[in-house]
């Protein structure tokens, strides 16, 4: 009985033990040392409360905008969101240790840590057969139309740019989530674009914008709260952390610039389609089929003609600026 109690109290001790190195891993770092270490200085604001937000500039890297309790930080001017929303220590903005590790050191630092240069891209348009997606109430127009209407857009135009496409579907059929990133291993794809089209909750016709979705860090919150678990299991997916939110970064940034779409950000989800993969990988929420204005847009081919566009740009930015090789 001794024994039994005994070995309880230090199963218990190792589970606390556990648990504190797990939180004080997540440590707290300042924002103004940490981006200091990057190379960026902190600059006037040009918006927000100088007491509850800064904004850092640097040479060839791009504007960080940070504001007290918000979930995201302006990089570039593109939202990139956190595991935790920054908060404050002493005056000083702060965010956690892992956030500088899996955001910001990708994005801001020039480090030797470089993909290979791309050549063979999988295209993933979302849904299919059974599987119709979303439906435009208006249009009755449907996800599954119109994500593989804008991966042969973007196949062609990538082709054109000397890259070789591969398409996880390329008729109205059902694909399994599983194969989708299956198929993208097997050929040893350098990049995974998983196309998909948003929807809100019934009866609102006004939210809008685009989003695009790279793997959650090990240990690490999504975003969408109401699914947000932290999950410490390392996926497949983990190993391109470094790579998965340059590739987002850089995609969304395009879309962004190039539609006028409102900025949802760069955001974390551990999708099916992104867990498995060897390469790194992005799926893109290409605009609301649920709003009255954007899901018009979404239905009309120019619109999903100049969003195929901004995803090859982003995709060539990725390529430009981290690649290695030809
Ligand atoms: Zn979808």
């Amino acid at each position: 009985m001794k024994t039994i109690t005994g070995r309880f109290f230090w199963i218990f001790t190792l589970l606390v033990f556990a648990f504190a190195v797990q939180v004080r891993a997540d440590s707290t770092v300042l924002l103004d040392d940490s981006l200091r270490q990057l190379g960026l200085r902190e600059s006037a604001l040009r918006k927000g409360d100088p007491a509850k937000s800064e904004r850092f500039t640097g040479n060839g890297v791009p504007d960080i905008y940070a504001e007290k309790n918000v979930p995201y930080l302006e990089i570039g001017g593109i939202k990139v969101f956190l595991s935790r929303s920054v908060d404050v220590y002493r005056d000083n903005l702060t965010i956690t240790g892992t956030d500088y590790q899996k955001v910001l050191v990708p994005l801001l630092w020039r480090s030797n840590a470089l993909p290979k240069g791309v050549r063979r891209i999988v295209i993933d348009p979302g849904h299919g057969g059974k599987d119709v997606g979303k439906i435009c109430n208006r249009t009755e127009y449907t996800e599954k139309s119109a994500t593989l209407d804008t991966a042969f857009r973007l196949k062609n135009l990538l082709e054109k740019r000397g890259f070789e496409i591969i398409l996880t579907r390329k008729e109205d059929v059902f694909v399994d989530l599983d194969d989708r990133a299956a198929m993208a291993n097997r050929v040893k794809a350098d990049l995974f674009i998983s196309v998909h089209y948003n929807s809100s909750r019934p009866g609102d016709t006004t939210s809008s914008g685009i989003e695009t979705y790279c793997l959650t860090p090990k240990g690490q919150l999504s975003t969408n709260k109401a699914k947000a678990k932290a999950d410490v299991t390392a996926e497949p997916g983990n190993r391109m952390d470094y790579f998965n939110v340059q590739l987002a970064w850089s995609v969304q940034r395009q879309l962004i610039n190039n539609t006028g779409a409102e900025d949802r950000g760069v955001r974390r989800a551990r999708f099916a389609v992104l867990r498995p993969l060897n390469c790194p990988g992005i799926l893109i929420e290409g605009g609301f089929m649920s709003s009255k204005e954007e899901g018009a847009k979404i239905a009309n081919p120019a619109y999903r003609q100049k969003l195929a566009e901004a995803i090859a740009a982003g995709i060539t930015d990725y390529n430009q600026r981290f690649r290695v090789g030809p």
